[in-house]
């Protein structure tokens, strides 16, 4: 059984069936700069697994969370952004605002964000 979803654009990105920037990659997780983005750095952090949302975290995959800001902490260093401050980010369903549904984490930076909830 394959662990990508056929249907899901994120596991195509890491399959490199759609282009990306990639930022930074290993065993478990890749990551690549949001299309999108809401601040001067914009990354997003995937596990190489297809996991639909915080909802389908669970005994039997909450190690690549870990070891996904374990990677967090080394790509804030390599953006040079680790002693300025970033923000992390992942939405859960609809209200949260959660558009592609594969497990992600955003990386905020560049720019003072506030004290609010949001970029
Ligand atoms: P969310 O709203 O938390 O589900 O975030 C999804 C994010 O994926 C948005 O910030 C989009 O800009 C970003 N996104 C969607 N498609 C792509 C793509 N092909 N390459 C890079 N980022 C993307
Ligand atoms: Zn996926």
């Amino acid at each position: 059984m394959s662990a990508f979803d056929d249907n899901c654009i994120f596991c195509k990105i890491i399959k490199g069936d759609i282009p990306s920037t990639k930022v930074y990659e290993d065993d478990l997780c890749y990551a690549f700069r949001d299309i999108n983005p809401q601040a001067p750095t914009h990354i997003l952090v995937v596990p190489k697994t297809h996991i639909s949302s915080c909802n389908d975290v669970n005994e039997s995959n909450e190690a690549v969370v870990g070891h996904i800001y374990s990677a967090i902490a080394r790509i804030a260093e390599q953006e040079g952004i680790s002693k300025t401050g970033y923000r992390i980010i992942t939405n859960c369903g609809k209200d949260a605002g959660q558009t592609v549904f594969h497990l992600h984490f955003h990386i905020l930076a560049g720019k003072p964000m506030g004290e609010g909830m949001l970029p």
